[in-house]
């Protein structure tokens, strides 16, 4: 880079140095050539000034004050009669920045969007709107498409949980291939729009996960089986006959197998642990006492008993809404597969919907059925690694999520008081004692890449007759070819999440205007540019 743009076949006239540079520049060459026929021409017809932005100098903004010729074309049969000449090493015609003006600016957009890059700009003297960058960014040139022989798959929420895209990478290469506006649940459509010819890696740490919110869920619905082994309940039976569970609300759509296991199952735990706090308040005990060794607050404690009955979750009470005229025809809409968020606010709007979008979104919220296993908010990475409290007795404080993380951990990582809680939880359940064989077994071929076991196990979990293991065996079988690669290969599938935290940084930084065909340019546009960077991100 020079401090002047290409000026070889420029003169410059004259330079000062204010607050700002201005440089006054003309064209050496007598002639120019006609756009249309490339026909030199001398004859000059009138003349102008364009002024360009240049790159700043030392932080001082440039102009470039270009006196242009305007000739006559000398071509008899050439349509134009007068053209101005052109500079193209150093503009484009009817532009006001210097080509490495532009260059520079749609570099800012890259890295930092629209807004956040004239932000920038608008600091370093670069001139230059949110939209001029946004337009630069979207003029830029895509690298070309790759062909990966390995691929990983991820999806990100898109639009407030109701739009999901995908993104795909070379697990080879470590960058990614592209950017798809669907969700990956339909991982085999991705990659025959992605990358038709690539293999498929599932990644074994989601796998990993979605197992154990199964195993979670059932022994959050075994609580009660694996306590009462060990201790007799003293509350009567008839007095959970009130507690059956309530029909879900008419309005909202049937939830998928898992959510629906889910909630069954934290239900259960919530009703043996409330019976557990009943029976040791009738043993006369302090509720200080109770919570401790039920493994829950005293607060909670404190309300159980003051309510006198089965905390059951209460269904929220809807404050009338706007939307409420139009439930009958967003229902409708929903269920017939519709999720396009916009189009159905312009129909709400046309049928004389007087609410925000935001309202719009926040009813199509209630509605969403969480797909299954697709979540990683969750913390439970840093929460399994919490330290095991001393047991009052033993599985009196059970908790669900506390045995998960027992189940899936290698046995010789857990010491003996760990070891030794794992041993009564699986004397005390037969389904736990099975679920801990089958969470173990698929454990080992992640640890292992046994994948060559996975039909075996996936007939051992339908002979276990185990709603929540079988909910998350048929999420496999939908799957199988990835999961089997995934379970098989060395492949890490660790790049695919960096880049779709860069993207999702990138999503941020760009507000509400991110499209998908921009944000798709950023992601490989960054990713060509920097490959180094992205590696380390990505490791
Ligand atoms: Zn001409």
């Amino acid at each position: 880079m020079t401090i002047l743009p290409d000026f070889s076949d420029l003169v410059i006239e004259q330079v000062s140095i204010t607050n700002e540079v201005t440089i006054i520049v003309h064209a050496v060459s007598p002639t120019a050539p006609c756009p249309c026929c490339e026909t030199n021409s001398k004859r000059v017809q009138s003349r102008y000034t364009r002024t360009l932005r240049d790159l700043p100098a030392s932080g001082r903004p440039v102009h470039l004050i270009v006196r242009v010729r305007r000739f006559f074309c000398q071509e008899r049969t050439c349509p134009r009669r007068v053209f101005a000449e052109r500079f193209p090493s150093l503009t484009l015609p009817r532009v006001t920045f210097t080509l490495r003006l532009q260059e520079a600016l749609r570099e800012m957009g890259f890295e930092l969007g629209g807004e956040a890059g004239a932000r920038l700009g608008k600091k370093l003297s670069y001139p230059g709107s949110p939209d001029t960058i946004l337009r630069l960014v979207k003029q830029a040139e895509l690298p070309p498409a790759s062909s990966p022989r390995v691929v990983g798959i991820d999806d990100w929420s898109w639009k407030r949980q109701l739009r999901y895209g995908t993104l795909i990478c070379d697990l080879e290469s470590r960058k990614p291939v592209d950017v798809l506006p669907d969700r990956s649940s339909e991982y085999a459509t991705a990659i025959r729009k992605g990358a038709p010819q690539a293999l498929q890696v599932a990644d074994r740490w989601h796998l990993g996960k979605n197992l154990a919110d199964s195993v979670q869920t059932l022994l959050a619905r075994c609580r009660a089986e694996i306590r009462r082994a060990l201790h007799v309940p003293a509350v009567p039976e008839q007095e959970r006959g009130e507690t059956e569970p309530v029909p879900e609300e008419e309005r909202r759509p049937p939830r998928s197998r898992s959510a629906q296991l889910a909630r069954e199952g934290r239900r259960a735990q919530k009703l043996d642990r409330y019976t557990q706090v009943v029976e040791l308040h009738q043993q006369g005990l302090r509720a200080l006492d109770i919570a401790s060794r039920v493994g829950i607050s005293a607060r909670t404690v404190h309300r159980w008993l003051r309510n006198g009955s089965f905390p059951e979750a209460r269904r929220r009470r809807r404050r009338p809404s706007l939307m409420d005229p139009y439930e009958r025809y967003v229902l409708t809409w929903w269920q017939a597969g519709n999720r396009n968020g916009s189009q159905l606010y312009r129909e709400l709007i046309s049928r004389g919907y007087k609410g925000s979008s935001k309202a719009m979104y926040n009813y199509l919220s209630t509605l969403r059925i969480p797909p299954a296993g697709s979540s990683k908010s969750t913390s439970s990475r840093s929460r399994a690694r919490k330290s095991i409290p001393w047991l009052p007795a033993p599985l009196e404080n059970f908790s669900a999520q506390r045995a998960t993380w027992l189940f899936m951990c290698q046995p010789e990582k857990l010491d003996e008081r760990q070891q030794e809680e794992l041993a009564l939880i699986r004397q005390a359940s037969p389904s736990a004692e099975t679920a801990y064989r089958l969470a173990q077994a698929f454990m080992y071929m992640i640890w292992e890449q046994a994948g060559q076991q996975l039909d075996t196990w996936l007939s051992e979990v339908t002979a276990s007759r185990l709603p929540e293991l079988e909910s998350f065996a048929k999420g496999i079988q939908q799957d199988k070819a990835a999961v089997l690669a995934g379970l098989t290969l060395p492949w890490s599938t660790g790049p695919v999440e960096g880049h779709v935290n860069r993207l999702k940084l990138m999503k941020r930084s760009m507000y509400g205007r991110a499209k998908l065909p921009l944000l798709r340019g950023r992601v490989l546009h960054v990713a060509e540019k920097a490959p180094a960077r992205a590696a380390l991100l990505a490791g």
